[in-house]
């Protein structure tokens, strides 16, 4: 695997170009130099999703959930644990729609928690309701073959 792959800096939104080989090799950021995975899910607001989405060259999950959701909040767990088996394959992102309503109206979520799978800057998949950890990253490699 010699491609090289752009990835984005979860915390100062660079776009880094890593070469596939390296990926598990807990790549830094070359412009703010942290880890360009922390094992934790990123989250993404209405000025950083875009680039995230569209710039990444690895696949990116993301959560739609919000702070009053039961069933959200029990999944985040399950989530984090998601996160630390998918990454560095997958970029593990969440989106608090009470927060970030513009997003949430972008995507039209109608439930939540709702998982979206983006790859190339489409969307790729679409998933409503919690999901347990094997769950989750069984939907998401069910959907990137
Ligand atoms: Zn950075």
């Amino acid at each position: 695997m010699s491609e090289t792959l752009n990835i984005v800096c979860p915390h100062c939104q660079a776009v880094n170009r890593v070469p596939g080989a390296r990926l598990s090799e807990q790549p830094h950021c070359g412009k703010c130099h942290q880890f360009l995975f922390t094992g934790h899910p990123v989250a993404l607001t209405t000025a950083t999703f875009a680039k995230h989405i569209e710039r990444s060259d690895i696949p990116v999950l993301v959560d739609f959930w919000a702070p009053w959701c039961g069933p959200c909040r029990m999944m985040a767990p399950q989530f984090e644990q998601a996160a630390r088996l998918l990454e560095p394959h997958v970029r593990v992102a969440k989106v608090d729609t009470e927060a970030e309503p513009a997003l949430a109206a972008q995507f039209g979520i109608r439930s939540i928690p709702t998982l979206a799978l983006f790859r190339g800057g489409r969307e790729v998949a679409r998933q409503a309701g919690a999901m347990g950890t094997q769950d989750i990253v069984r939907w998401v490699r069910a959907h990137l073959g």
